[in-house]
């Protein structure tokens, strides 16, 4: 497995691969991986001649007052997993590397306002912006993003808008034994927000019953609104 931490050698080795007719697969983190990031990285190793894996804590998709500098981070652990599944290259590159100062966004108004952009309004431009850049730069064939996160919708909008050649693959969300949805930020949470937490996939459990009852939706929304309260 090989590391780059630079645009051009990544950019370089995948000339070569390109070259040698390989397909290439990116999954696209923010590092501190675990077995959520892991069925990707599996997924990608399935379907691809190459795995590329990203890991990189991008600034622009935090708010001012959110946890860039204390988000997870454990490098070493990340390369022992994505080596172990067999994936060719991690790309790791620092803020600088992939930044200029000024510097363009990507962004799509539609969902600035909805999903976590209600509450994080500069998120998705951010996440937009970073994935064009890696989109860019591995031009993939295919990109793997977990079901857990809003941007795997956000994804599919962009590459059909931005006419990026890349197939998006969604990936089933992976959970502990309890029902919470595996996530770096999940060491965030104490025992009390640990086991609170747990109302979220409860709602989505109880929302996913009441439907095949053949309820209403004001009906499925009120009784997952009830089981979060
Ligand atoms: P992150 O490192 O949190 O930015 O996540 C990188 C990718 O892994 C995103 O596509 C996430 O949706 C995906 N991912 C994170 N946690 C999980 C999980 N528990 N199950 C499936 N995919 C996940």
């Amino acid at each position: 497995m090989q590391i780059t931490t630079t645009i051009n050698e990544t950019k370089e080795l995948i000339k070569k691969w390109k070259k040698d007719g390989k397909s290439i697969g990116l999954v696209p983190t923010m590092g501190f991986l675990h077995e959520g990031h892991a069925s990707l990285i599996q997924k990608c190793r399935e379907e691809n001649d190459i795995v590329v894996v990203s890991d990189f804590v991008n600034p622009t998709q935090f708010g001012p007052n959110e946890d860039l500098e204390a988000y997870p981070r454990d490098f070493e652990r990340d390369s022992q997993l994505c080596e172990r599944i067999g994936a060719d290259l991690i790309f790791c590159p620092s803020s600088e590397e992939m930044y200029h100062d000024p510097h363009a966004f990507v962004s799509i108004d539609l969902l600035s306002e909805t999903l976590c952009g209600k509450t994080r309004p500069i998120h998705f431009k951010g996440v937009c912006t970073v994935v064009s850049k890696l989109f860019n730069i591995v031009t993939p064939n295919r990109a793997y993003f977990g079901q857990k996160d809003a941007q795997l919708a956000l994804q599919r909008l962009m590459v059909l808008d931005l006419n990026f050649d890349i197939e998006i693959i969604g990936c089933p969300i992976i959970r502990e034994e309890d029902g919470l949805a595996k996530s770096s930020r999940n060491t965030y949470l104490n025992t009390q927000e640990r086991s609170a937490a747990l109302c979220l996939s409860r709602a989505v459990r109880t929302g996913q019953q009441i439907i095949q009852t053949g309820m209403d939706a004001e009906q499925v929304l009120a009784a997952m609104r009830a089981v979060i309260e």
